[in-house]
């Protein structure tokens, strides 16, 4: 995987919620990925979907809940599917080149690129949802 903070592709050691957060937190039983040079984490995949390949900063990892908070609230409220907003953040931040994946963002300036972006699109749809 690939270390933010090291910035190079390292061995990452695969450990679970309660390894780093105790073994009282909600996320207990899910994998993380942590970096075997400098213990920076990040999680390792999400339900069924392929595993992340990017360990994050600190900094980064505050920066994608703050982009998921509100990505998410488009399929959690059924506004489109997880990949369809998924998609439209690919079509918005990378012109369509390749996929997007909150947790696979490497850069300060990507996640803060992605992050207006995301308000953006709540805006645009769970505004409209309240209009109409
Ligand atoms: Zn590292």
């Amino acid at each position: 995987m690939f270390c933010v903070n090291c910035q190079k592709e390292v061995e990452a050691q695969i450990v679970t919620g309660a390894d780093i957060y105790g073994p009282r937190v909600f996320c207990r039983d899910e994998p993380f990925a942590m970096c075997p040079h400098c213990g920076n984490y990040g999680e390792y995949a999400i339900n069924k979907e392929p595993p992340f390949s990017v360990i994050p900063t600190f900094e980064l990892r505050k920066a994608y809940n703050h982009i998921d908070c509100h990505l998410s609230s488009l399929w959690e409220r059924q506004i489109m599917t997880k990949a369809e907003a998924e998609n439209l953040m690919s079509v918005r931040l990378y012109g369509g080149l390749h996929p997007y994946r909150t947790h696979e963002i490497r850069t300060r300036d990507e996640a803060v690129k992605a992050y207006h972006l995301a308000k953006q699109l709540y805006k645009e749809f769970i505004t409209d949802v309240k209009n109409s």
